[in-house]
């Protein structure tokens, strides 16, 4: 676990028609969480079925292909302590109904085909979906608030 941790958050289609981008946006900032690249983007089928080749065999596949590239997505990197493990937290189980009060998916949306937000689910895969969606590479820039939110060392 270490505080240079990344992973790949993106906002789903139903996030942004749904105006929770900025809410989605505050929770990681708010956390402590390090924002170091972001882009408003519409995926093609194509990209979508890269970043869910895990799922290829799945019957839901077809469908999730489809609400993916239904409108455009937030693609983010945030950075710092256990950000894959804290990030999937903050966000809840798959499935809404599942998910705690206080986590996004708890507090925002109701089915499991429409839940609003994407995170990574361990380092590697992070790294992988990392380098899928931004290829230009990531942001360095140190925070104001670094000492005030991690030990120095
Ligand atoms: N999904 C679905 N039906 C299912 C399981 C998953 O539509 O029965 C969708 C849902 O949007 C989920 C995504 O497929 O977020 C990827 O599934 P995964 O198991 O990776 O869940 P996640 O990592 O997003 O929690
Ligand atoms: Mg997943």
């Amino acid at each position: 676990m270490s505080v240079e941790e990344r992973t790949y958050i993106m906002i789903k289609p139903d996030g942004v028609q749904r105006n929770l981008v900025g809410k989605i946006i505050a929770r990681f900032e708010e956390r402590g969480y390090k924002l170091v690249a972001m882009k408003f983007v519409h995926a093609s089928p194509e990209h979508l079925e890269k970043h869910y080749a895990d799922l290829k065999n799945k019957p839901f596949f077809p469908g999730l292909i489809k609400y993916m590239a239904a409108g455009p997505v937030v693609a983010m990197v945030w950075q710092g302590l256990d950000a894959v493990k804290t990030g999937r937290v903050m966000l809840g189980a798959t499935n809404p109904l599942q998910s705690p009060i206080g986590s996004i998916r708890g507090d925002y949306c109701l089915a499991v085909g429409r839940n609003i937000c994407h995170g990574s689910d361990s380092v590697e895969s992070a790294e992988k979906e990392i380098k899928l969606w931004f290829p230009e590479g990531t942001v360095e820039w140190t925070s104001a608030m670094e000492s005030w939110i991690f030990e120095e060392n």
